[in-house]
This record gives structure tokens, C-alpha cells and sequence, in this order.
């Protein structure tokens, strides 16, 4: 989309020169990705420069993540696992470590991963030993005739598969517990609590890539909503709402996970038919009979878009990243900011927070 495109245009000049890969530029990038740590009430008169500043280091080191593996010609599916862990380990966000509470004071970890070409897919809900809960969904996936374990059954499933399990603790960070007292607080006094106050802000972190063998692969880890209770799951690990990928497009979403489940947000973006003829009277009316066609990129776009205007009807908010066929990175988010970024083949690499940025 045009403002990603400015976004990267413009701040390539400003990227280490090093960065930059030696390959004739071509209209379309050989590999491309795309990540998000979030979308919601992230303004920039909050923000400390530092916190910015780190947040930003963030994106760029997962974003050199997921380009170390697609570089090589590495599979769609690694780059965004290697990307998402990094961002699961990072306490800034809303998924691994620096997972929100839920209302017993505990993490309760959701992923899922999909991959397009072959629409394979796995997931994993409530998870609270694995450290690295999108590498239990890539396993569900991979090792498994499942699509979505949860539980203490889904820790022990990845257990038995090698990986890496922690003490709960290692989830805790004091501002999520802090968020979670702040949000006890509102609800016990029964005050209406905005879905974009701070305490509710979507920190869930996502990626989409498409590699040089031209398979698209997408995936999203959280913590969920600060105070969820009753075993409460939202999109995340929801194949279709949260996550999707086929052969055109990938998805990766953040935001009020019902509303999200409720319009199969990323299935829906990535099928939607947004190119049909406009009517004959409408063509009539404006005069002519020529037709431009949309780019995939812009079919993405206007899909994206229209869901996240159907959130917004349905009282949600939040944000999706995806790409389409050709590697072309789109967002569409209706919060004031987004932690965001991409990189291509070509030497773009971008991370941007707030919406302005667009
Ligand atoms: N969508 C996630 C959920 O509802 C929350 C988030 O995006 O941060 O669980």
C-alpha cells in the first residue's frame, strides 16, 4: 500500500547502508515480511523517548529475525517463528513474557501459525509452562493430527516435543500485574472501562512472510485481555479470525479478539472478492465503460479496511497486518497507534508506532 511504500521509501535512506542487499530492484520483492507488536491507545505524549526508542529496537531486531532466515531462502514458516519468539521474549509486549494477567493473577498464553500454500495450520489456548507458545502451535501443526490443543494437555503436548518449559513466573512482569490491580480496581467499582484504556491496550505480537519459494505463512502469540476469566480465548489462536494464510494473502490480527472471532476477520480478509464490475448503471453514471482493475495489494487493502470498519460496528477495535501475493505489506488498524514494521528483498526496512507515521 502507498503509505507503507512511502514509509519505507523514506526511511531507507536513513537505514545502514550495509543493510542493504545487492539485488537489482525489481517491482516485486523475492521475500517479504511484515510484524506487528500491537495496536491501541498508543500516543506519542505517553511515550517516553526511551520506551520508544526500545520498542523500535524491538521491531528491528525481529524484523532482522524473520530476514536473516528468508535471506538464505529460508521458509515463510521459520522467518515468522524466529520473529515471533523473539517478540514472545521481549517483556514490552503482550505475548510470552510480559503476557497480561488474567483475572486469577495468572498468564494464560494462545498462538496459532498457518501456513498458505498447503493451509496447513496449528494452535494452542491457555497455555502456562511453554516459553515459546507459537513454536507449540508450528509443533500441533507439524507433529500432531490436530489444529488447536489447550490446557495443561497442550503444555504437556509440548513438552513431549522438546520444548522449552518454564516455572509460570517467568510470565510476570510488574506492569502487567499492576494492569491487572488497575483493572480489578475499575471493574469492582463498576466504572466503564474503555476497550482502548491503557490497561486494555493489544500488545499481541504477529508476523506474515512470504519467502523466495513463494508460500506465505502467518503468525499471531498473546497473552489475551488483561482480566479474562472463566478460560476466556480470543482470536489469536483461532484459525480464521486471528490467523490465516493462503495462497494470496496473510493475516495476522490484534485487537478485541470477540468481535474478531464473531466476523473470521483474517479468513475473511484473505477471501474476499473486492475486484466484481461495478453494476452497468453505475459505469453508465460515471460515463465510461473502462475499467482499472486493483492490484492484489489493494483488493488486500479495501478488504482489510471494510473488516476493520465491521469491528468497529460491532463495538471492537484493533488492527491486522498482511501481505499479499506479490509481498506487498498492508495494515489497517483503528487505534491511535501500532507497533509495526517491514522488510523486503529490496533493502526496505521500516518499524513505525503511531498513526501518523503512515
Ligand atoms: N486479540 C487478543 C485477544 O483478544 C488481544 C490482543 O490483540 O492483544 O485475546
Amino acid at each position: 500500500m502507498s503509505l507503507l511504500i512511502a514509509l519505507t521509501l523514506a526511511t531507507a535512506a536513513a537505514t545502514d547502508a550495509a543493510d542493504h542487499h545487492d539485488e537489482a530492484p525489481t517491482s516485486e520483492p523475492r521475500w517479504s515480511i511484515v510484524i506487528h507488536g500491537g495496536a491501541g491507545t498508543i500516543l506519542r505524549e505517553n511515550m517516553s523517548a526511551e520506551k520508544d526508542a526500545e520498542i523500535r529496537a524491538a521491531l528491528d531486531a525481529a524484523l532482522r529475525a524473520g530476514e536473516a532466515v528468508l535471506r538464505d531462502g529460508g521458509s515463510s514458516m521459520d522467518a515468522v517463528t524466529a520473529a515471533i519468539t523473539l517478540l514472545e521474549d521481549d517483556p514490552n509486549f503482550n505475548a510470552g513474557r510480559g503476557a497480561v494477567f488474567t483475572w486469577e493473577g495468572t498468564n494464560s498464553l494462545d498462538a496459532s501459525i498457518m501456513r498458505g500454500d498447503t493451509l496447513e495450520a496449528g494452535a494452542v489456548a491457555g497455555l502456562s509452562t511453554t516459553r515459546h507458545p507459537i513454536l507449540a502451535a508450528r509443533a500441533v501443526m507439524e507433529d500432531s493430527p490436530h489444529v488447536l490443543l489447550s490446557g495443561e494437555g497442550a503444555d504437556t503436548f509440548a513438552t513431549q516435543k522438546g520444548l522449552e518449559q518454564v516455572d509460570p513466573a517467568y510470565f510476570y512482569t510488574q506492569e502487567r500485574h499492576d494492569a491487572l490491580i488497575r483493572y480489578k480496581a475499575h471493574v469492582e467499582a463498576q466504572e466503564q472501562l474503555s476497550q482502548l484504556d491503557i490497561d486494555h491496550k493489544f500488545g499481541t505480537v504477529g508476523a506474515v512472510a512470504l519467502d523466495v519459494h513463494g508460500v506465505i505463512s502467518a503468525g499471531t502469540s498473546t497473552g489475551g485481555m488483561t482480566g479474562k476469566r472463566w478460560g476466556r480465548i480470543g482470536d489469536s489462536p483461532i484459525i480464521g479470525a486471528g490467523t490465516y494464510a493462503n495462497d494470496r494473502c496473510g493475516i495476522s490480527a490484534t485487537g478485541t479478539g470477540e468481535k474478531f472471532i464473531r466476523l473470521s476477520v483474517a479468513h475473511a480478509i484473505c477471501t474476499m472478492d473486492v475486484s466484481a464490475t461495478p453494476p452497468a448503471e453505475e459505469l453508465a453514471k460515471r460515463g465510461t465503460t473502462l475499467i482499472i482493475p486493483l492490484a492484489p495489494h489493494q483488493q488486500l487493502q479495501r478488504a482489510a479496511d471494510h473488516l476493520i470498519a465491521r469491528v468497529g460496528e460491532l463495538d471492537g477495535s484493533g488492527g491486522v497486518i498482511g501481505l499479499s501475493s506479490t509481498g506487498a505489506p498492508i495494515y489497517s488498524f483503528d487505534t491511535p497507534g501500532m507497533y509495526r514494521g517491514h522488510s523486503t528483498s529490496q533493502g526496505w526496512r521500516a518499524v513505525a508506532i503511531y498513526k501518523d507515521e503512515e
